[in-house]
């Protein structure tokens, strides 16, 4: 079979010298070859030869390396050439090589450090271009500054055209956000070395033409943990060695889905150096498709709110960078798959938001630097339309292998590039004016957050958020009204039958509206360059349940107006742009003391800042109202914190700081309260997975609530839970773990232990989170008894998704059952929830709706009787009855004798518990007594209202079910939350149910309305 292949191959290569230069776009272009004079380093380019592990997986741009004199080669800092089996470097190590490069060759090669990592590592970005270009930076930056804003020429395209004409542009690349895709960094080192030496015409040219950016290890906490983990495995090669779990301190995978919120160092850093540099392209390098799948191009939907420019963009470069590679006879390059373009989640995505070009590539990576016999799936390796030249179905593959179509693909996308630039100059500028002209293109002019939102905290989050995004933010100066509208479009003839009431409101609809906003709202106006990346976060998305593109690739909905729970209005009437208003530089949390008086309230808005001061005043006694009140003219919400034993100041202090808002009372209300004391908290991970819980674990160190971690495989190791602890929060595995991986674990009968610990041989494994000397076992059921004591005990349980249903299942249920789902298909969306119970402590500061982030349930639903599914019910609620005479309203009857009155069964609502029968009663003792039974906080909406923003299928199934429920459980409680009410730092808006059931931990009954407990 081999044979077979690399006979096709030669056939190939013949084919390609036959037709020569011809073979190429464009008839001036340089060949891409190697220089007639250049001098190769004989050695280095042997061993590339030799750890290649087929003639085909290489080309001639990366099957020598130049020679140079006194510039050394990565082999100094690796031992070996890049991409050498068994070498994965350090960070640091790579950016010692960096640095040796620029010490070498300091008019070529600038190395600049961008920022540091959560664990304090650091990040970098290595310039790589002429002498002359190195040379120009600032000179060149503040002419790529007036294409980035061309407000700043007058929207001039005379004047654009002559910057474009000299300008010179910046290719961003950045490499390894994901640890266990570890090629990138050796293919970043040799690419930087061969842009600085090769003297051949097709590298100088990029090097004269191009700013090439590197930022050659984005994840750098992860990375030193993945050469840690490569490390123990060469040393044990006949071991099983562990996973990756942790990458960056918070999170794995994920960390290339927070260009939305910006809460991880390494998305602000990235931002801040494509952003700050103007760059044109953010290059983004991914190892995980056979062999390179160029991925922006993709499929749809593409995302709403790109220029199509961009579009077209990706199409060409990625129609090019496939045939390049694909006349090399390069096999398995294609750029359509299965990548959807609609979220703007992704770490590249930064440039397509603000203006440039995002690029992604899957290239084939074997999670670590071991050559590798590899067996692709069919569809994997099937010839397809967009894949005329597929990946083998099995081969002996190298990261050698892997480097060679990394640096392959981007020369030839960096050689294009050059080749069109001063389009791509003119692209990028048109792209930024077109932002700047959204008021009068396609709209909206500007989003308005009003100054009379009663969430001011969170709402100067979501304007923070906009900051770090660069985007323009101002403050009107004076109190404006704007118009929107008629809601409905004028149909003739076809709503003519409607009643009056539905005439009336179609009337209503058809009108225009208008609205008043205070003086010192907040105005996002349109009319700025990164326009763009506003309008993507805080406008609607809508995925359509008839889309072609059944499998999203990622969240369909991120509205952040929704998730933030701020009120953010969008504004098409473009008089909103005159109302007078000032630029706002930074917005800072409200907070502090108002007004005179010795009672310190402050009014629940469900804002996370609250568990903030309650940890921050560890000394103050604090206590939450349990009903509204008013006073100075105030309303007060249940919730409300009465704060005593501090001082004004102190109290003033701190809450400027937390970012909270006192209002000093003349007197105390006189209404019911209850002590909010700061719960001591245990937060539970698994080993199967941390990156869910990372999202939790980033929340409350930025609200600044403080708790143990610890893994599933200590809770059966501590003695009295209750005695230590007052809630224990267990957020979302992830991945649907169902119970018995949570309780089991891996498997641990064969194979051996999996450490994750500090050695001298793994240093950096740990970092600031747990370790274990087997990640093996789960929780098992000495932990399970453990959980089940410590509720019973009064302890509060919180879980989220799988973990709520693991506890489910596990025996915390109390009446609480899951439905199964048929055709739900809810894909990280936003959907509305009702408030059921707004006097449970879990729900202060809420209002009537709230939006929350759901991603196919679970489906819960309630029952009074232990053990037992919810009753379907017959009736005229359900509109079933028994087969039988008459209509569907009517009675049945028995010939031969009069009718009998049928017993009256309550109807109940969907998120009701069902009464329970006189039948069911009979010596029943799975009936659940009142004070046992289960408490629902909030539930999923009608199915009418039920969609806020993005995919809903089959929305039936959830509409109505509980949402959030407290579940009481012998002297505690089990929180069970359908949503994830904590995620990638966009929900804040419901933060607050989590915070509630910390805060209120041991008041949790306060306003039942079933017996008291
Ligand atoms: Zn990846």
């Amino acid at each position: 079979m081999r044979w077979a292949r690399v006979a096709k191959c030669v056939c190939a290569a013949v084919v390609l010298a036959a037709l020569g230069g011809a073979a190429w776009a464009g008839d001036n272009e340089t060949q891409p070859a190697r220089g007639a004079n250049q001098p190769v380093d004989e050695a280095y380019t042997a061993k590339i030869k030799k750890y290649t592990t087929e003639p085909y997986f290489t080309s001639p741009l990366v099957d020598y390396l130049p020679a140079s004199k006194n510039v050394p080669t990565p082999e100094v800092v690796l031992g070996d050439v890049s991409g050498a089996p068994g070498i994965l470097p350090y960070a640091e190590d790579v950016y010692k090589y960096m640095r040796l490069l620029e010490k070498a060759s300091p008019s070529r090669v600038k190395v600049f450090s961008i920022g540091h990592t959560e664990e304090g590592r650091e990040m970098i970005a290595v310039a790589v271009s002429s002498e002359a270009n190195l040379k120009n930076l600032e000179s060149n930056r503040a002419e790529l500054a007036k294409l980035a804003d061309p407000r700043t020429i007058k929207l001039n395209d005379a004047e654009a055209d002559k910057i474009v004409a000299r300008a010179t542009p910046i290719y961003y690349i950045t490499g390894t956000i994901h640890s266990p895709e570890t090629g990138a960094p050796t293919a970043l080192m040799e690419l930087a070395y061969r842009l600085a030496v090769d003297e051949s015409p097709y590298v100088k040219e990029i090097r004269d033409g191009v700013v090439t950016l590197i930022t050659p290890v984005v994840e750098v906490d992860g990375r030193d943990r993945m050469v840690d983990i490569y490390k123990w495995h060469l040393s044990h090669p006949n071991s099983f060695y562990p996973s990756l779990v942790y990458w960056g301190k918070y999170v794995a995978h994920d960390n290339n889905r927070d260009a939305m919120g910006v809460t991880l160092k390494l998305t602000e850093n990235v931002l801040n150096t494509y952003t700050g540099w103007k760059a044109q392209v953010l290059h983004d390098l991914h190892e995980s498709v056979p062999y390179l799948y160029d991925n922006t191009v993709g499929d749809g939907p593409y995302n709403a709110w790109i220029d199509p420019i961009l579009a077209d963009e990706w199409q060409m470069i990625g129609a090019r960078n496939v045939a390049d590679l694909t006349k090399f006879g390069m096999p398995g390059v294609f750029t359509h798959g299965d990548f959807d373009t609609w979220s703007p989640g992704y770490l590249m995505f930064i440039a397509a938001m603000h203006n440039g070009i995002s690029r992604l590539y899957e290239t084939f990576g074997n999670g670590d630097a071991d050559t590798k016999e590899r067996t692709l799936e069919p569809e994997e390796y099937a010839r397809t339309w967009y894949k005329q030249n597929p990946p083998l179905p099995k081969t002996l593959w190298s990261q050698r292998d892997n480097n060679n179509y990394e640096e392959t693909g981007l020369l030839t996308s960096l050689h294009y590039f050059n080749e069109n630039k001063r389009m791509f100059l003119k692209n990028f500028y048109l792209k930024a004016k077109r932002s700047t002209l959204k008021p009068t293109a396609e709209g909206p002019a500007a989003y308005v957050l009003p100054g009379d939102d009663p969430r001011s905290e969170l709402q100067a989050e979501l304007l923070q958020v906009m900051d770090k995004q660069k985007v323009e933010i101002s403050r009107a100066t004076t109190a404006f009204s704007v118009t929107f509208p008629p809601k409905k479009k004028e149909e003739t003839g076809k709503h003519g039958h409607g009643d009056a009431k539905e005439s009336e409101k179609e009337k209503k609809d058809n009108e225009p509206t208008t609205r008043e906003f205070p003086a010192g709202s907040y105005v996002i106006r349109m009319d700025q360059p990164y326009s763009r990346i506003a309008d993507a976060l805080l406008d609607h998305q809508y995925w359509s349940p008839d889309d072609p593109q059944k499998t999203p690739y990622d969240d369909t909905a991120w509205t952040f107006g929704e998730l933030f729970g701020v009120q953010v209005v969008r504004v098409t009437d473009a008089k909103v742009l005159s109302t007078a208003m000032e630029r706002v530089n930074s917005v800072k949390l409200p907070g502090g003391v108002k007004g005179d008086g010795t009672v310190f309230a402050i009014n629940n808005n469900a804002q996370p800042t609250l568990a903030t001061l309650r940890y921050k005043l560890k000394d103050a006694t604090m206590d939450a109202v349990e009903e509204p009140f008013e006073a100075g003219g105030t309303k007060f919400n249940r919730g409300t914190v009465l704060v005593k034993g501090v001082n004004k100041g102190d109290l003033d202090k701190a809450a400027g700081e937390a970012g909270v808002e006192v209002v000093a009372l003349g007197s105390a209300p006189s209404v019911k309260t209850h002590p909010l004391r700061a719960a001591r908290i245990a937060f539970v991970h698994t080993w199967l997975s941390t990156q869910t819980e990372g999202w939790w674990r980033l929340a409350l160190d930025n609200i600044g609530v403080p708790y143990d971690y610890m893994s599933t495989q200590a809770i059966g190791k501590i003695d009295d839970l209750r005695a230590k602890y007052d809630v224990i929060l267990f957020p979302p595995v992830g991945y649907n773990a169902p119970a018995s991986a949570i309780i089991n674990g891996l498997p641990t009968s064969w194979g051996n232990p999996l450490p994750w610990k500090n050695t001298p041989e793994t240093p950096n494994l740990v970092g600031k989170n747990d370790s274990t000397d087997d990640m093996r076992p789960g929780l098992g059921w000495d932990g399970l008894a453990k959980l089940h004591e410590f509720v019973a005990k009064g302890g509060v349980l919180l879980t989220a998704t799988d973990t709520s249903s693991f506890a489910i299942g596990s025996g915390f249920e109390n009446g609480v059952t899951l439905n199964q789902a048929q055709k739900m298909n809810i894909v990280g969306s936003i959907l509305s929830t009702r408030l059921v119970d707004g006097a449970s402590p879990i729900a202060y500061g809420y209002g009537e709706k709230v939006s929350v982030y759901c991603d196919n349930g679970p489906i819960f639903s309630l029952t009074a009787i232990a053990g037992e599914r919810r009753r379907r019910r017959l009736g005229s609620h359900t509109k079933e009855r028994p087969t039988g005479r008459g209509t569907i309203d009517d009675p049945d009857f028995a010939v031969g004798r009069p009718a009998t009155e049928t017993p009256e069964e309550k109807s109940t609502e969907t998120w009701e518990i069902p009464e329970v029968t006189d039948e069911q009663k009979l010596n029943n003792p799975r009936v659940i007594p009142d004070a046992d039974l289960p408490r629902v906080i909030l539930r999923y909406a009608d199915s009418k209202d039920l969609l806020v923003s993005g995919l809903l299928e089959g929305g039936d199934e959830i509409a109505q079910h509980p949402a959030v429920v407290d579940v009481p459980s012998g002297a505690g409680h089990v929180i069970l939350f359908s949503i994830n009410p904590v995620y990638r730092g966009e929900t804040r808006g419901t933060y607050s149910l989590v915070l509630n059931t910390i805060l209120n931990w041991d008041s949790l009954n306060a306003g039942r309305k079933a017996a008291e407990k």
